[in-house]
């Protein structure tokens, strides 16, 4: 990485980015059950140093600040995966999979006293065809006579075992050595799990809207800082970019700037290079071609943003090529298309012109902070109670479903769990989100409500 070239710049935020750097991510996989939390634990020292709770796609990953013989690196513990109608399978593949990506090494666990399973060994396929270092954990050898069932697992052709016990700290000292010795010093995977440094902007929407335009224009010429970051091999994954005075990170622009130019049919791996980029990122903005007509795969851009949990800004491209009529027909399609996010930020740029690309940062900020936001909850509750006397749910069979108390429970984005008397209807649910949007604002971010009902 040419460090020095951007030291000389003078310019704060990079710098700091830079003389850090990134810690080197390890992802802790494996079935359920083979003792990763266990593990976990025993690495971080029960320390509980929740470092981000990262909504997954299919479940959240727990990050943790670790330490070894003072290398620092952060730990993701992808232990709390539960069996779903799909089956464990499944589950197992995908989870494993997403983890896998964002890090920069594996510490594979595997029950040595069951021995590999079919699981296992599709957890195996899985990280050749990722090709990250892997340290294979041989757990709950807990004394030297069950080694041998450790011994056995060399069977998985991911080379040595690592006799542990998780349980009671043997072994694990020797694993953690090996886990050093593959481990780079800063991360490859641009922070993902990082709090502060720059912002993580993910540049979404469907081939040809104008993304790699609209970076290009936001880069301009000097300000580029292309973050390859220890002179690893893989593309450069994001850049850092300053806009409004501050540093930015777009993640995962090789793959807006490698142009792959999709042909129809391959919508697949456009969805995937999105998740992929929506996995890294804390806001998206989605680039909306305004001189065409919003197609249902714009709308389902928007819709990946919403399910990944991630803040959103929708900006419509190309405005110079918009006349006063095309300018109506697009005020109906959003309002037909788009009625439901009427809590996304707006702007209307031209990646050509550069119209309002100044509009993006406050946009940005401001979908960011509601994010992030905490209602305390007393003020909730109180508000809920207003809500909740004045437009009381449905009587269901005789009953009414009361709301009896709710609570943030967390934030990026903000979720909320009420507790009820009885079944709370999705109309209802919906009902109580708009009054939270009302009263709270949320522009920018998408809400959770779950309900958990109170016998
Ligand atoms: P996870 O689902 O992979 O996170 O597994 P857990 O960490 O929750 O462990 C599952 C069970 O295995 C728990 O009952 C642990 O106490 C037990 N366990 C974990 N590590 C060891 C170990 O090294 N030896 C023994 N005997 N049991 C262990
Ligand atoms: P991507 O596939 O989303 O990265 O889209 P590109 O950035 O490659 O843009 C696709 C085409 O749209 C190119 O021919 C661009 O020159 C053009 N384009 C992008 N933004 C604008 C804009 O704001 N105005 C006009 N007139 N053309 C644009």
């Amino acid at each position: 990485a040419d460090d020095r070239a951007l030291l000389d710049r003078g310019d704060d935020a990079l710098d700091t980015e830079v003389a850090a750097g990134p810690l080197p991510v390890v992802a802790v996989i494996g079935r359920p059950n083979v003792g990763k939390s266990t593990l976990v634990n025993r690495i971080i020292g029960r320390r509980e140093a929740v470092v981000e709770d990262v909504p997954g796609v299919t479940r959240d990953r727990v990050a943790y600040e670790a330490d070894w013989v003072g290398r620092r690196f952060t730990l993701v513990d992808t232990g709390g995966w539960a069996v779903d109608a799909k089956g464990i399978h499944l589950r197992v593949a995908e989870q494993a999979e997403i983890a896998v990506e964002l890090a920069d090494a594996v510490l594979f666990v595997v029950d040595a006293t069951v021995g590999a399973t079919d699981d296992d060994e599709a957890v195996v396929r899985l990280l050749r065809r990722a090709g990250k270092p892997v340290v294979l954990i041989a757990n709950k050898v807990d004394d030297q006579r069950t080694e041998a069932d450790a011994a056995a697992l060399w069977s998985l052709g991911l080379g040595q075992p690592w006799p542990v016990s998780a349980l009671h700290g043997r072994g694990s000292g020797d694993a953690l050595d090996a886990l050093l010795e593959v481990l780079p010093e800063v991360s490859a995977m641009g922070g993902a799990y990082e709090r502060g440094g720059p912002r993580r902007v993910a540049l979404v929407g469907r081939p040809n809207v104008g993304k790699s335009s609209l970076l290009n224009k936001l880069v301009g010429h000097e300000r580029v800082v292309v973050d390859d970051v220890a002179g690893t091999t893989r593309d450069p994954v994001d850049e850092l970019v300053e806009i409004g005075g501050r540093a930015w990170r777009f993640v995962d622009t090789a793959g807006i700037r490698r142009r792959v130019h999709q042909t129809r049919g391959s919508d697949f791996y456009a969805s995937l290079r999105t998740q992929t980029a929506l996995e890294k990122a804390e806001v998206a903005v989605v680039l909306v071609d305004a001189s065409e007509v919003i197609s249902e795969q714009d709308v389902r851009v928007i819709q990946q943003v919403i399910d990944a949990g991630r803040a959103l800004v929708i900006a419509y491209n190309k405005w110079d090529l918009t006349d006063e009529e095309r300018r109506h027909f697009l005020e109906r399609e959003i309002e037909r298309d788009l009625v439901q996010i009427p809590w996304a930020p707006r702007v209307n740029v031209s990646a050509r012109t550069g119209r309002h690309t100044d509009k993006l940062v406050p946009a940005l900020d401001t979908a960011l902070a509601s994010w992030e936001a905490r209602i305390p909850t007393g003020r909730l509750n109180a508000f809920l109670g207003e809500v909740v006397a004045a437009h009381p749910h449905p009587v269901r069979g005789g009953k009414q479903p009361r709301i009896l108390f709710a609570t943030q429970a967390g934030t990026r984005p903000p979720r909320f769990v009420l507790f009820a008397s009885g079944f709370i209807e999705a109309g209802y649910r919906r009902f109580v989100e708009r009054r939270l949007r009302e009263e709270f604002g949320f522009v920018g971010t998408p809400i959770e409500i779950s309900v958990r009902v109170r016998e």
